[in-house]
């Protein structure tokens, strides 16, 4: 008997994730800078909290351009309905592809999504029992509030934390949602380096080594860590992380690139 695979084997593509076609169904303002989308996708097959896709854009002469953005939210497509992909994008000034996908993308807008992808940065139900701590800066938020929303839906008992970065109160992205979430099943700590909400005592500035120690878990509770946001809070943070004594492999770290 030959051990040679069959032509039609050979010629199959290994599973990998496919490109999709997103229908924009609704655009809403997140920040002064940021906006939502939410995509009906017919083939999405759903993601893991902290997941990301790559979005590709095509212009008349066919030039292309792609970026990658976290799922803020998804359900898969089921018989009848199509998926829903949720996703949300900072304006980065003279930018490529942000400022069209936050200025110019209107409902009925077609564009090509590729994922979901990264199988690191995820959070899944019933993992672990160690407790988590997510540090977020800016939009970085965006795959750690899909994190805390699953952590919620599976009714999963790890203490969850967020130490969420921002500059005013304005540029908090999900904040009815994180409003609601914050209680028992998520503490959550906002930090305003700009401007802090009126009449409250909460201090102004940028995180320190110092004060961010005050607010995280510490390491002698084996807390498992995400951090995301601009390339440089993420070095910072990972570094002070490893200084107050949290093991590398505990820390695990997105970046959306930029420095501050
Ligand atoms: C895994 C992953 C997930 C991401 N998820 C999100 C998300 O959910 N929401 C979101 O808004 N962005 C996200 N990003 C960032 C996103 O991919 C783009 O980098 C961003 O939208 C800028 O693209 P652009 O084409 O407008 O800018 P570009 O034309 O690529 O860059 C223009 C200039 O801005 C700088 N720059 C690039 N990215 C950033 C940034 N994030 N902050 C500041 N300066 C930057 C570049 O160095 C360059 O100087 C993610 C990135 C990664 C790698």
């Amino acid at each position: 008997m030959s051990t040679e695979p069959a032509a039609s084997t050979l010629a199959r593509p290994r599973t990998r994730p496919a490109w999709h076609v997103a229908t924009v169904a609704e655009t809403r303002r997140e920040t002064p800078t940021a906006v939502r989308l939410v995509l009906d996708v017919p083939t999405w097959p759903g993601s893991e909290a902290g997941a990301h896709l790559d979005l590709r854009l095509t212009a008349p002469d066919g030039y292309q351009a792609s970026r990658s953005y976290s799922v803020a939210a998804s359900t898969p497509a089921a018989p009848g309905s199509p998926g829903q992909v949720v996703l949300a994008v900072d304006e980065v000034p003279d930018g490529e592809v942000s400022p069209f996908l936050v200025r110019d993308v209107r409902p009925g807008d077609q564009l090509e999504l590729h994922g979901p992808l990264g199988a690191f940065f995820v959070w899944r139900p019933g993992q672990s029992t160690r407790p988590v701590q997510l540090v977020a800066g800016g939009s970085g938020v965006v795959p750690l509030y899909a994190m805390a929303a699953a952590h919620a839906a599976a009714a999963d008992e790890t203490p969850f934390r967020l130490l969420y970065s921002v500059r005013t109160p304005d540029d908090v992205w999900f904040a009815d949602e994180l409003a609601a979430l914050a209680g028992p099943t998520l503490a959550l700590d906002l930090v305003y380096t700009r401007r802090a909400p009126e009449g409250t005592a909460d201090v102004v500035g940028r995180l320190t080594r110092e004060s961010f120690a005050a607010r995280v878990l510490p390491a002698a509770e084996r807390p498992r860590v995400y951090v995301c946001g601009s390339t440089g809070f993420v070095e910072t943070v990972a570094g002070w992380l490893q200084e107050l004594g949290h093991a590398a492999g505990d820390i695990h770290t997105e970046r959306f690139g930029g420095l501050t």
